[in-house]
């Protein structure tokens, strides 16, 4: 999968790709950039590509690419701008020539969700939420992140560094508490079953909330900000 590109040189440029079996990979596409390059329509972002590579000096170089049947989200600025989260965060936590258990796998269905779902802020907050649960950093969401009791069914004051949510007593007052729907919306995502979760109604500010939770999460978890994250939210402010 095609997470990103880069101009280099005169007519060249460097895509970061995402494989099943080698983890990232950086890769040179010589003359891409001209008009009479069969390469470029292939290696387009967020598309499912068959590539051949020969060994290069520093970077493989792409001697064929086919691309693969798949959806297209690059019409739409605002598909275009999750699928940009979707890679962004593919590429940050995915390591050169190591794959990690399941991301690749996720990252393909996450984008083809985003593809086929009228509301996409949907699909890039389940990708988000199983991403952070691949990586160990899932909230916690059925215990309090602090003392370890059931979370009762109330809302519930979040915590990124904590952790997770909080129980009544050990939440510091003042602190902003999510609804009780956010937590139900998060352990069915957890739960993988994307089937369900289609089916799951979410408004504006339910939407709103558990993006809010997601995205606190995982800022602290990086060390780096996401550009895309800063796009989104852009966006949003001026929608
Ligand atoms: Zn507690």
């Amino acid at each position: 999968m095609v997470l990103r590109k880069l101009d280099y040189g005169e007519s060249d440029r460097i895509y970061t790709l995402l494989t099943r079996e080698h983890g990232k990979v950086g890769v040179l596409a010589r003359g891409v950039r001209r008009t009479t390059s069969r390469l470029a329509s292939a290696l387009e972002l967020f598309s499912l590509v068959d590539v051949q590579l020969a060994k290069g000096r520093n970077l493989d170089v792409v001697v064929q690419a086919v691309r693969l049947p798949g959806p297209r989200v690059e019409a739409d600025v605002e598909r275009t701008a999750h699928a940009g989260l979707i890679a962004e965060l593919a590429d940050r936590v995915s390591e050169e020539r190591h794959p990690l258990e399941g991301i690749y796998e996720l990252t393909v269905v996450a984008l083809a969700e985003l593809a086929r779902e009228a509301e996409p802020r949907r699909a890039s907050a389940y990708y988000v939420m199983v991403a952070l649960d691949l990586l160990g950093y899932a909230p916690q969401i059925s215990a309090c992140a602090s003392c370890g009791r059931p979370l009762p069914a109330a809302s519930a004051a979040f915590s990124p560094v904590a952790g997770g949510f909080l129980c009544e007593n050990c939440a510091q007052p003042g602190m902003h508490l999510v609804s009780v729907s956010v937590l139900k919306v998060l352990r069915l995502m957890a739960s993988g079953d994307i089937g369900l979760y289609r089916r799951l109604k979410l408004d504006a500010e339910l939407m709103r909330e558990v993006e809010m939770v997601l995205e606190a999460q995982l800022e602290h978890h990086l060390e780096r900000q996401l550009r895309s994250l800063k796009f989104l939210r852009q966006m949003r402010a001026h929608a």
